[in-house]
């Protein structure tokens, strides 16, 4: 075997590939949700160099089915709860291989114009199916790009923060001042990480307090934050509010948090990774309040749970100048006609790296396939799968239920009787143990108010109202048999 798949043999294997898939989903509940091996085993299975000489492509799929397989947690069963839904949907494995088939890379509109349109074209009917502002359309001031992720989402937002907050000086000058960005106890990590990346630290980061109860930021204790900050001379760059948090759903208050924001000059970030595409459905629309009123940018993921297999994540501008100006760098090799004129997009200025995957056709797939009715059925179904378990769980005496829980996550506590609070949490633990060896869930825990909470996060593809029953009462059952060893 040498040289290169000719199409014959390409047409062949293909159709293998698309069969295995189509086997794979089919067959996806004779799995264990959750891979148990144990670390090193898959590496230890493999060879440890390189053939020499090249293979037939079936030996690639029959190690795929016998080594990898085992190694493998299925994000794709109905009983995968955990963390968040990660969608995969046929049109959307489909667009993926279509883009891989054109091997584009579309860092500039000259490289492949359809490749920028067409996302252009997507990232604006997602913003009219989400009900996102106007402004947000790259036909005005604004407008959206796919990125790898919401980390990249919003160290892109941190960017242009910074661009705006130092008047462009960063660009040159680097960080000279002291900028400060804010964030809650419950914002995604990776808001960290960009103060890491872009050399402000931890020391540049200021952490809100939160509701005890609902765990949404509090607008009070953010305005203090500012009005210390600003007395002793640091420069408050950005504020991110967090529409859905990963750990339990909590939304920000967006309209208080963008009156302060504003009032300031201060750089408004809306994180709705998870729960913004949620608004696809009117009645989940009150999610995009204070989002038109007052966020310079905005992201969530299509990648979660909007059907659209990772990696897919939109960020809206309000106004994509900073963003621009704060990312373009044009050498020799990059220079051509088309982007001399000014009138076509490159998005290499709005992302960090300069390469990119034709990643809207699969987005452009997922829409094309559901329509706006599919998508909003979807997201439906999850959420009153959810809203079902949380009255089972809140109608049982052995369960307290986190409220609220509008969207498609129920964190759950165990009540253990006669159990102190950090054996009471041990015991939580080790019921979630249990669950995930059994092989027909997976599910993830949480702390709130200091105390382990279970995590069911339901919105897969596969997942119907048998599964969510089949887990609750595993949940109880479970539950039970433990109490019965306690002392
Ligand atoms: C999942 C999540 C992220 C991170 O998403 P990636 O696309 O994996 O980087 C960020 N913010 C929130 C609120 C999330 O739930």
């Amino acid at each position: 075997m040498s040289g290169h798949m000719n199409p014959e043999e390409f047409r062949r294997h293909g159709r293998q590939v698309v069969d295995w898939i189509a086997d794979y989903l089919a067959g996806i509940e004779s799995h264990p949700v959750m891979s148990q091996v144990k670390p090193g085993d898959i590496r230890r299975a493999l060879p440890p160099a390189a053939p020499e000489r090249g293979e037939p492509f079936e030996a690639v799929l029959s190690d795929l089915g016998r080594i990898l397989l085992p190694g493998i947690t299925h994000w794709q069963h109905p009983g995968f709860f955990a963390y968040f839904p990660s969608n995969a949907s046929g049109p959307a494995i489909l667009g993926d291989l279509l883009s891989g088939g054109l091997g584009v890379q579309g860092m500039l509109w000259v490289t492949s114009p359809a490749c920028t349109e067409l996302e252009t074209v997507v990232v604006d009917w997602l913003a009219g199916l989400l009900g996102l502002p106007e402004h947000f359309r790259t036909d005005r001031a604004g407008g959206g790009v796919i990125q790898d992720s919401a980390s990249s989402a919003c160290l892109v937002a941190l960017l242009a923060a910074l661009h705006r907050a130092s008047g462009g000086r960063i660009a040159a000058d680097g960080v000279t001042r002291r900028y400060t960005i804010y964030v809650s106890s419950q914002t995604h990590s990776s808001l960290e990480r960009s103060a890491r990346i872009t050399g402000l630290g931890a020391a540049g980061v200021r952490v809100v307090d939160v509701d005890p109860r609902t765990l949404a930021m509090d607008p009070g204790h953010l305005r203090a934050l500012l009005d210390r900050d600003e007395t002793d001379g640091a420069v408050p760059a950005m504020v991110c509010a967090t529409v859905g948090t990963t750990s339990t759903t909590a939304v920000d208050p967006v309209p208080a948090v963008g009156e302060l924001c504003r009032e300031r000059g201060i750089w408004l970030h809306v994180d709705a990774a998870y729960a913004g595409v949620a608004a696809v459905c009117p009645e989940l629309r009150w999610l995009n309040e204070g989002v038109a009123e007052y966020a310079d940018s905005y992201s969530t993921n299509p990648h979660k749970w909007l059907l659209t297999n990772f990696d897919c994540t939109v960020l809206w501008m309000a106004d994509r100048a900073p963003l621009l100006d704060a990312l373009s760098v044009m050498p020799e090799f990059l220079r051509n006609p088309a982007t001399a004129t000014g009138s076509v997009v490159d998005y290499r200025d709005w992302q960090v790296p300069l390469g990119r995957r034709f990643r809207a056709l699969k987005l452009w797939a997922v829409i094309r396939w559901y329509g706006a009715e599919g998508l909003r059925a979807h997201i439906r179904k999850g959420v009153a799968l959810a809203q079902e378990l949380a009255s089972w769980v809140s109608a049982d005496p052995g369960f307290e239920v986190h409220e609220p829980h509008p969207l498609g996550l129920v964190c759950l506590r165990p009540v253990w009787p006669g159990l102190a609070a950090d054996a009471a949490d041990r015991a939580t633990m080790r019921l979630l143990e249990l669950l995930n060896a059994s092989g027909s869930v997976y599910m993830t825990h949480t702390r709130i108010g200091d105390r382990v909470v279970l995590r069911v996060a339901i919105g897969g593809v596969a997942t119907e109202r048998r599964h969510v029953e089949q887990a609750w009462e595993q949940i109880r059952w479970e539950h039970a048999a433990l109490s019965a060893t306690l002392p």
